[in-house]
């Protein structure tokens, strides 16, 4: 190791740093997202990623990527590759509250929700080939080679994850990848996760495109399963780790590898059914199934948040005041005003992140307090220190890169277009 490279490994955590050539010149990027990337995990030392250490001592790497709110994936992926919070760029939230008809359960999908140009679009309409495997919010976008996230859902998809995504490729890429790199359909997210990779590098072989963005998945299930600290993660984190290294080994001269990550976590075992408070007020009416009948105020939860959406303004403060006064059951208010700050649910009245050991339920006639017999993982959260993700760039122009020790993750889309269309 060089004497800079020593020197890195002391500040890199504090300021970021460069050890490598100082005019790369890249104009291909790979994009990766590591759902559930934590900082530590490349940071720290202490975990079995040792290409992720190596990329963050040889390129730049980051104290924090700091998520917008609510820390949930697809609102976060959506800030990524459009620079744009969630009120603007639409992805308020992972699934679709309608004024209508309330929570449901469809997710957004669909890039039609995306309200401004994503990377991708930009890159497209300019007469370059993008490729983007399962990242979120991209059904039916305009991308050479798409493999889009999505997967079954009561009421919407029944087909399993793997029919989903061949009947939603373009270029039949998902069969001539198969045929190719002879591979198998994938049956969970760790089989994607591995499917995902190959096809990512084959395509980065053989059609070059100009922007390759690639979505992982297995670590975000394994932490919200165990916690934050597992040997299941460790597990996770080796075959992560190995991905990257041969991702890393089989890209093409002149690329830039970023690796990102769309939230933390944070541990609970207790969770707050918060409508339920609304149902003793009688706000909330179930028909004889149980099923939502009408609503005066409701909460759409996503991971440990819930927006709060209001249909009757007569009760606006009473539900203002309960929800306040409430609490002290485990969680805290996030005003209207302070969403306006942040970017965050255009049209809520206001918004409940949990505390500490806490997390958001959806049962409206159970007790508003569960207690779980397990430590569990779960995100969404208002930001704070757990909650922050992780970024490193590898083999990037330099002079684009942040000088700040943590990166707000909207900026990571002007880094995008400045090396892409410089
Ligand atoms: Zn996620």
């Amino acid at each position: 190791m060089s004497f800079i490279s020593k020197l890195c490994m002391i500040f890199y955590f504090i300021m970021g740093c460069t050890t490598g050539d100082y005019h790369i010149n890249t104009d291909k990027v790979v994009l990766v997202s590591i759902d559930g990337l934590r900082p530590e995990f490349y940071l720290s030392g202490k975990y079995p990623t040792p290409t992720l250490q190596q990329l963050a001592r040889e390129g730049r790497a980051y104290k924090a990527l700091i998520p917008v709110f609510p820390t949930l994936t697809y609102p976060n992926h959506t800030s990524i590759i459009t620079g744009e919070r969630p009120s603007t760029h639409g992805i308020i939230s992972n699934t679709i509250f309608d004024v209508k008809k309330g929570p449901t359960s469809e997710w957004y999908w669909d890039h039609k929700y995306i309200q401004v140009k994503t990377i991708s679009d930009i890159l497209e309409e300019k007469g370059y080939k993008t490729a983007s495997i399962h990242w979120p919010v991209t059904l039916n976008a305009n991308i050479t080679y798409l493999m889009p996230e999505i997967f079954p859902v009561k009421g919407y998809y029944t087909d399993s994850p793997w029919e989903l995504v061949r009947k939603f490729d373009t270029s039949d890429i998902v069969d001539e990848i198969n045929e190719k790199m002879n591979l198998k359909e994938f049956h969970n997210q760790e089989e994607s996760d591995f499917w995902a990779t190959q096809a990512a590098i084959y395509l980065l072989k053989e059609k070059k495109p100009k922007l390759t963005l690639l979505h992982l998945t297995n670590l975000d299930k394994i932490q919200h399963q165990y916690g934050r600290e597992s040997d299941r993660l460790n597990d996770g984190l080796k075959v992560m780790d190995q991905k990257i290294f041969e991702l890393k080994k089989s890209m093409p001269k002149g690329t830039c590898l970023i690796i990102v990550g769309d939230h933390g976590f944070k541990n609970y075992n207790k969770i707050i059914n918060i409508n339920k408070l609304f149902y003793n007020k009688g706000w909330i009416e179930l028909d004889e199934n149980n099923e939502l009948k009408s609503w005066k105020v409701i909460a759409h939860k996503g991971g440990a948040q819930a927006a709060i959406y209001l249909n009757d303004k007569n009760i606006k403060n009473d539900v203002v005041n309960l929800l306040i006064e409430s609490q002290d059951i485990g969680y805290n208010y996030i005003s209207r005003n302070k969403l306006n700050t942040l970017g965050s649910y255009p049209g809520a009245l206001a918004a409940i992140s949990s505390r500490d050991g806490f997390s958001i339920g959806d049962k409206i006639k159970d007790e508003i307090l569960i207690n779980l017999s397990e430590i569990k993982g779960q995100h969404g959260h208002f930001i704070s220190e757990d909650i922050k993700s992780g970024l490193i760039f590898s083999n990037c122009t330099n002079k684009y890169l942040p000088s700040t020790p943590e990166v707000e993750n909207t900026e990571v889309f002007k880094v995008l277009k400045n090396i892409l269309l410089p």
